[in-house]
């Protein structure tokens, strides 16, 4: 493919508008987990599927991740969104379906997380169509929420996930606030809840003999994450979180995330809200934007 590095935005999307929040609200978290479970592991690099102690990083999420994080979510009466491959929902269908019977949302992460490639478009689409399809099988949910794996996306892409039914991607760091996606042929896109790559614990609680970092201690990441939320909040945005089961599910972690919760919880001004509770609100003022 020949890139066009003509200077122009590269996200041709309009401004966020200047959003305000349900109940008086002066801020939104959006609590997104994403279920990677092995498929973290294999989806870019497929020779790892024989390697089982690299991949059980991936399968905590079955056997305790999930379970820990359900259990948090049901102490602190929050719901959040679970972004979750399509290979994840067919390999751990009953961790799955107890995600969805406490509530949850399901989105869509894929089916490999394979990560979106713009010159492999066919690949790229079948991602798509294959991770709806492994969501419907296993778990009988159609998502309206796009997460994408590896967290890239591009023209062609948001297009085709417009085109599929999804009406929100929560994977750009170019804002503080929701926004309207632009295709290029200038049909509206999804709508995007970007995230703070700040709140991905994988950053700071995951390292791996392939792919080792260091990893940060219990007060680094609360006094970070507490700093940024402050900051966010004060701005009037949303603070979304990219959480995984097999980080923030481990002990130590779940005690970052509960203290963090629970600080967002006692300010009592702050709209804790799901994905697609998210791009509803979005709607619904941009709805009456337009008939001003
Ligand atoms: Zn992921």
């Amino acid at each position: 493919m020949n890139h066009d590095l003509t200077p122009r935005p590269l996200n041709p999307a309009p401004q966020a508008p200047l959003i305000t929040w349900p109940n008086g609200a002066k801020s939104a978290v959006f609590i997104g987990f994403d279920v990677d479970a092995e498929t973290a592991w294999i989806g870019n690099n497929p020779s790892n599927v024989d390697r089982m102690v690299t991949t059980s990083h991936g399968g905590y999420d079955a056997r305790v991740g999930i379970a820990k994080i359900l259990e948090l979510m049901d102490e602190l009466a929050l719901k959040a969104t679970f972004f979750t491959p399509g290979w994840t929902a067919l390999a751990h269908r009953n961790a799955c379906e107890r995600i969805l019977r406490a509530g949850h949302e399901i989105g869509h992460h894929g089916y490999l997380h394979k990560m979106p490639d713009r010159d492999r478009l066919d690949e790229t689409f079948e991602e798509v169509d294959r991770g709806f399809e492994a969501l419907q099988q296993a778990l009988g949910v159609r998502p309206v929420g796009y997460r994408a794996p590896s967290g890239e996306n591009f023209p062609e892409l948001l297009a085709y996930l417009a085109k599929s039914g999804i009406r929100y991607s929560s994977s750009f760091r170019d804002d503080i606030r929701p926004y309207r996606h632009a295709c290029s042929n200038g049909s509206p896109g999804p709508v995007e809840i970007p995230v703070n790559f700040a709140f991905d614990d994988w950053n700071f609680g995951m390292s791996s003999r392939s792919s080792p970092r260091p990893l940060f201690g219990h007060n680094a990441v609360l006094s970070l994450w507490i700093d940024e939320f402050e900051a966010t909040h004060a701005w009037g945005g949303v603070t979304t979180l990219v959480l995984h089961p097999q980080v923030s599910g481990r002990p130590m972690r779940w005690h970052v995330l509960r203290d963090f919760l629970r600080h967002v919880q006692a300010k009592g001004d702050v709209w804790i809200a799901t994905g697609q509770e998210i791009s509803d609100h979005f709607e619904k003022v941009e709805r009456q934007l337009i008939a001003q």
